[in-house]
């Protein structure tokens, strides 16, 4: 083959959440919508709010040329305003300034840059499994070994001790996601804290440089807990942000990469985040869509509805017998899997009609991830299947 056999691999391995989701839409054509109890992908279900409408009517209005121009490449100057000083509202007066923030299409390109403008071949970086599968696409393709560290395996909670005995000399970063997809965790202030003194420590054992690169896009998805600005706890820390979820937007492909300004290598970060951005091609975030996000950034996620499927998951899953993670945030249930291999389980849900996704892909055996971000009638009606699968294995 004359091509770059690394990304054809990509290409032929396939997502498995997009492969289940690709199937369960064939599978409501063959049956029937109602009859299939889709529960891979993790696409919003609540509509984006009539703000986002609002906001797209009247940048439609400007002159064309104006709307569909080129912005900088870091996104327009008024645009990146309005996302940091909602950030200074929320996380203090340290949070972020204009000129600290790079826009991007979604949480995707903001982790794809960030880990360019960190990693040189040979670096490592850690993930907390279960994570993301995306994460180890994108770290690789930045030249560097991606590192599992399991979490807490009762809490999901980080497990610091274990991070820090996997941090070695060519350790780059650590990447948290909280709240959690898959599992719904949302990271205390007391781990993130032991996690800053980990880091630190390590650090200063080894002689290098650590840096915390926290994704973000569910910080709005939250059912009561509160999620620590980690910023604030770790100050080489890099965010990673999208509205894909907070605002419903997954399509629309629109997020940011903050380098703090408290974070002590700053401008050659900032300098590095423009050139990885460069390099990949994500420059000038959708113009339409930087637009629409200056004009909701104070705008609140509704959660209503993901928290009575919450509710309705746990409640239905409980009674029935499953052992799961109670979820603090996101719209992800960590169900543990009736059977050691996770795949079979799903193989057998699925002659249900009951498409969940195995945790294998997470980095983690033995769960499945049930995505919540469904009608609330998919919850219910599929109450019937659920407690099939279990009878199945009594
Ligand atoms: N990070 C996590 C943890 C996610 O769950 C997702 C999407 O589901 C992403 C990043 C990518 O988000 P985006 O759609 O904004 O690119």
């Amino acid at each position: 083959m004359s091509i770059n056999e690394t990304m054809y691999a990509y290409g032929a391995a396939k997502s498995s959440i997009r492969e289940i989701a690709a199937y369960g839409a064939r599978r409501k054509a063959e049956i029937g919508e109602q009859n299939v109890f889709d529960f891979s992908i993790g696409n919003p279900s609540v509509p984006a709010p009539p703000q986002v409408r609002a906001a797209i009517e009247q940048a439609a209005a400007l002159p064309p040329v104006e709307l569909h121009s080129y912005t900088p490449a870091n996104g327009l100057p008024f645009v990146r305003s309005a996302v940091a000083d909602s950030l200074v509202r929320r996380f203090g007066p340290n949070a972020a300034n204009a000129d600290d923030l790079y826009l991007t299409c979604g949480a995707a390109a903001s982790l794809s840059i960030t880990f360019h403008a960190l990693c040189v071949p040979g670096d490592e970086v850690i993930v907390i499994s279960p994570y993301f599968p995306e994460y180890r696409v994108w770290i690789e393709c930045a030249g560097a070994k991606c590192v599992e560290v399991l979490a807490d395996q009762k809490t999901f909670q980080v497990d610091v001790e274990a991070v820090g005995e996997a941090i070695t000399s060519r350790t780059k970063a650590v990447v948290i996601n909280s709240p959690n997809n898959p599992v719904g965790a949302i990271y205390t202030r007391e781990c993130l804290e032991a996690l800053a003194t980990v880091l630190r420590d390590r650090e200063q054992e080894l002689g290098t440089t650590i840096y915390l690169v926290s994704d973000e896009p569910y910080r709005e998805i939250t059912y009561g807990a509160k999620v620590p600005w980690v910023p604030a706890i770790y100050d080489r820390t890099i965010v990673c942000y999208s509205y894909s979820k907070s605002l419903s937007l997954p399509g629309e492909r629109i997020g940011w990469v903050l380098v703090p300004p408290t974070n002590p290598d700053h401008d050659e970060l900032i300098c590095a985040i423009a050139g990885s951005g460069r390099v990949l091609g994500f420059v000038c975030a959708p113009a339409l869509f930087q637009r629409v996000i200056a004009a909701c950034v104070d705008v609140p996620a509704d959660v209503a509805a993901y928290a009575e499927n919450r509710q309705a998951l746990t409640d239905g899953l409980g009674r029935l017998g499953y052992t799961y993670i109670e979820p603090d945030g996101a719209f992800y249930l960590w169900v543990k899997s009736l059977e050691p291999d996770a795949n079979a389980f799903c193989e057998r849900a699925r002659e249900l009609e009951l498409l969940p996704v195995a945790s294998d892909g997470f980095g983690c055996p033995g769960w499945v991830r049930v995505s919540y971000c469904v009608s609330h009638d998919t919850i219910v009606n599929s109450m019937a299947a659920w407690a099939k699968l279990a009878e199945s294995y009594a």
